[in-house]
This record gives structure tokens, sequence and C-alpha cells, in this order.
């Protein structure tokens, strides 16, 4: 069976860690779609568009190519490897705004179903269960406390060479909390059929265990 599997939940709490990994197990495609509407954040951050300026939005959409490198899944933007850039500050900083952009959505969603449309893949974003893939196989939603999770990203910047203090992250992720919970096209939400995996408690290779427990019960 090629199953369509949707993951959603907060930022920074795993999700990608999870899709990719159980990706790599069953041998399906990982879409990582947060890559994607940071890819058109750094975009616009690049040409200086205003978000309140529906022209300028839909003008600086024309041609835009969001794509990753086959095999690494770095993000690439219009042909050119952006996967260091856009996990930095400048880009966390404004995507969430991008994110609420009713015309970026509708530009960016056909997309997402397009890769997904055979099947075989684990994609993980906001509203992936709710949107993307009402009708997906399996529906994880993911949780972690906040001081897990600010510690896992601070980690993995810092891996990256990014610059950012505790208080800078901890900052960014409640404000993307509260801006993607409370837009109105497509919130952040938990399906009414996800099941939901908290992992504040688990290493990395029992929360990965968890997730293939529930894809061994779809049979
Ligand atoms: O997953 P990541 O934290 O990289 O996502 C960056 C931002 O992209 C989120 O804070 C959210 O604003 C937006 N996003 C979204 N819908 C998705 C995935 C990400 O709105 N499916």
């Amino acid at each position: 069976m090629s199953y369509t599997i949707a993951i959603d939940g907060f930022s920074a709490c795993g999700k990608s860690t999870l899709a990719k990994a159980m990706a790599k197990r069953l041998g399906y495609r990982f879409i990582d779609t947060g890559a994607m509407y940071r890819m058109i954040a750094l975009h616009f951050l690049r040409q200086n568009v205003d978000l309140e300026d529906s022209g300028a939005v839909a003008g600086a959409m024309k041609g835009l190519r969001v794509d990753f490198v086959p095999g690494s899944n770095d993000a690439l933007l219009n042909g050119e490897n952006v996967e260091t850039e856009i996990r930095g500050g400048a880009v966390s900083g404004m995507v969430s705004p991008v994110a609420a952009v009713p015309a970026v959505r509708r530009w960016i969603v056909p997309q997402q179903r397009e890769m997904g449309k055979a099947g075989g893949i684990v994609m993980d974003g906001r509203d992936i269960g709710t949107v993307v893939f009402p009708d997906a196989d399996l529906k994880l939603f993911i949780t972690a406390s906040t001081e897990i999770r600010t510690d896992r990203r601070l980690a993995e910047m810092e891996a990256k060479g990014l610059a950012a203090t505790r208080e800078e992250v901890a900052t960014n992720l409640a404000t993307r909390d509260h801006i993607d919970s409370s837009r109105e096209d497509s919130p952040l939400r938990q399906a009414e059929d996800a099941i939901v995996l908290d992992n504040s408690n688990l290493s990395l290779e029992a929360f990965i265990e968890a997730g293939m427990a529930e894809v061994e019960k779809l049979g």
C-alpha cells in the first residue's frame, strides 16, 4: 500500500524529524511544507514585497519556483539551494505573516496536493490533515513542551551556524504559534481524526517507533 501520511503540530515540535525518518523507513517521499512557506517568505523578503499590496504579492509569485533538491530534500528556490538561509532569523521572523496571506496558500496548496496525489508520501506542516489532505490515511498531531521545543530549535540553529539567543527563539516560536493558530485561512488545529503524539519525554528512537506503530495499525 502507498499511504498518504499527514503530520501537523506547533512550531519546532519534531514534525519534520519524524516525517523524514518515517518516509525513509517506508521508502516514501518526504515533503516539508514549512520549507515551502519559508522559501516564499525569503523570496518576498528579497523583493521587498508589501504583504498588504495584493498586486505586489501576485506579481512576486509569477514565475516563482519552490521545490526540493532530489535526494537531499534541501530547499530549492528558483533553482538556488537556500536550505540554510530559510532557517535563519530573518525568514523565521516573517514566515507566519506570509503564510497567513490567502493568495499565498491558494498558490501553494494545489502544488502540495499534486506532489502527494499518487500516495506514498509523508507531508508535514500545519494544515495537512485539515486542508491539504483531509482524506489522509494517517494523521498525526505532534506536541512537545515549550522548553523542549526551544532547546531543540536553538541546538538546530547552532548546528547550522545560525546565531540566536534562547529568548529570541522562544519569542519567535510563541509568535508563530499564535499567528498560525489564529489566522482565518487554514488555521493550525488538530484534525478530529488525528492521533496525538507528545514527544516531550520520548527519545528520538521511541518517537519514530510510536509513529511507525500507527502506520502498522493501518494494516
Ligand atoms: O514547519 P516550519 O516551522 O518550518 O514552518 C514555518 C511556517 O510556515 C509556520 O510557522 C507557518 O506559518 C507556515 N506553515 C503553514 N502551513 C504549513 C506549514 C507551514 O502555514 N502547512
